[in-house]
């Protein structure tokens, strides 16, 4: 059964339970925590039902309801555990428009009953469908756990002040702004802390400042959103999605990273695929200015680390020429993801000391010249070099830097979409590289690693991805 997730409200009508067994006794203790009455028709009552009906919880009908008792109920459970009967119940509910539920039999049911967690105001409702009620009673004591038991009465602080934060905050952003504020900073600290009235001058002090000057100007965060895979996204980069009233994108940014966004927040793609149309970047910057004076938070999401060919410096500039309030929030860069699914270290004792991030591409589209590189030096110390961009120069590079001096031997891999589900990893050497443009038949987006850390990996890995046979001789 696919279902839809809602909460009923049990204001009006009180809901039904037909049947008056231990079945019964359980669904009706379940309904008890919302309803202050449960009808149940029954013939006999168990001790724990009879007891509810003494204090006045549980309301009798008479057994097997009719068409008057099933109308217009919020909703109607059948637990008598005679089949007949529960097949009854539930065919009637479901002509009269009714939600109905029988324990165990799906193919009765029009709703089904969550795992729940219970915090009072706090509700969480987990469902699994019926496929598995097992995973979905683990979740409930997994968030049993994480969800601190005073999280109600944090709710409700917030509820007695809901009304004065409305008067004096603007509605959207800002008002979104302070709430977030004060559901993660110190005022909630304190109160699940138990320390109340801390609490209460916290957030009274939060009204001041938010109702201040300069309140209502908006903030830029530019986040990493790491190489693809949104598990390599930091815990940081997630709330900064969760905040975002808008989200400037590009389009190395992996699926899955933009579902951690907000429902609600505003998601624009910029680019930036090379060769290809994109918004230019002095069009960007003037998009991050004008959403963030307009009050709203601002992601800029970018592939990997914003401040590794990101243009993150650019932006950066623009941002404080129109003093914004600015948060970086850093992000794996794709060369880092790249060498840990190799599983070689960058730096390592006794091969590598250095490492040098660059460009395969001049600003202008060109292959580079590496003027402002000391490629001899590179040469001959022990760094690692790795080139961003590089998928249609590869060649060009390999050949520049044999003539700078680079040995021909010296192992070359190179990962394509690392960390993403289409990962492609390929191992070659310096000379092959610079003899064979295509060996590697790589696409974008790739990094290549050149140095000999790029010799390490394990066996078993460079065996499977050596681009030829030539090159496998040359690895050795
Ligand atoms: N800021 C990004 C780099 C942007 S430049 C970062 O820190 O990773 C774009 C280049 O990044 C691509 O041409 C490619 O060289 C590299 N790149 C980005 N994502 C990649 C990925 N998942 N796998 C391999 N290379 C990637």
């Amino acid at each position: 059964m696919r279902t839809f997730p809602i909460f009923v409200s049990f204001d009006g009508r009180p809901p039904l339970v037909v049947g008056g067994g231990e079945l019964a006794a359980i669904k009706t203790r379940l309904l008890l925590k919302r309803a202050p009455v449960v009808e149940v028709a029954a013939m006999e009552l168990v001790p724990e039902l009879a007891k509810l009906a003494e204090a006045g919880q549980v309301a009798r009908l008479t057994p097997q309801p009719g068409i008057d008792q099933v109308r217009g109920r919020p909703l109607v459970i059948a637990a008598t555990e005679d089949d007949a009967e529960d097949t009854r119940v539930s065919a009637m509910a479901r002509a009269l428009g009714v939600p109905v539920n029988v324990p165990d039999r799906p193919e009765l049911c029009t709703f089904v009953l969550p795992a729940i967690v219970d915090r009072g105001e706090v509700t969480v409702a987990i469902g699994t469908a019926t496929a598995a009620p097992v995973l979905a009673q683990r979740l409930r004591a997994w968030l049993e756990r994480e969800l601190h038991p005073r999280l109600d009465a944090l709710a409700k602080l917030a509820g007695e002040f809901r009304g004065r934060v409305a008067e004096r905050v603007p509605s959207g952003p800002p008002r979104r702004r302070f709430w977030e504020a004060v559901f993660e900073g110190a005022a909630a600290e304190a109160m699940l802390e138990g320390d109340e009235p801390k609490a209460r001058a916290l957030i009274d002090e939060a009204i001041e400042k938010a109702t201040g000057e300069g309140a209502s100007q908006g903030r830029v965060l530019l986040v990493g959103a790491g190489p693809g895979d949104p598990e390599l996204l930091t815990m940081k980069a997630v709330r900064a999605l969760k905040s975002a009233d808008v989200i400037f994108y590009d389009r190395l940014v992996g699926d899955g990273v933009l579902d951690h966004a907000r429902r609600e927040a505003e998601l624009v793609p910029v680019g930036k695929a090379k060769g290809a149309h994109s918004v230019p970047q002095s069009e960007i910057n003037a998009l991050l200015v004008a959403r963030a004076k307009a009050g709203q938070t601002v992601v800029r999401l970018k592939g990997g680390d914003p401040f590794i060919f990101g243009r993150g410096g650019e932006e950066l500039d623009a941002l404080r020429a129109e003093g914004i309030a600015i948060e970086i929030v850093p992000g794996v860069t794709a060369g880092i993801a790249a060498a840990a699914s190799l599983q070689i270290p960058l730096t390592h004792r006794d091969v590598s000391h250095s490492v040098t991030f660059v460009s395969g591409h001049e600003a202008s589209g060109q292959e580079p010249g590496f003027e402002y590189l000391d490629l001899a030096a590179l040469a001959a110390g022990k760094n690692t070099l790795i080139v961003y961009m590089g998928v249609t120069t590869a060649s060009a590079v390999a050949q520049k830097l044999l003539e700078a001096g680079f040995r021909t031997g010296l192992p070359v891999l190179a990962v394509e979409n690392a960390s993403r589900d289409t990962e492609r990893r390929v191992a070659t050497t310096i000379a092959a590289l610079a003899a064979h443009p295509e060996s590697l038949g790589l696409k974008s987006p790739a990094v290549l690693i050149f140095g000999e850390v790029a010799g390490l990996p394990a066996s078993g890995v460079v065996e499977d991805i050596l681009a030829s046979e030539e090159v496998k001789r040359a690895y050795g």
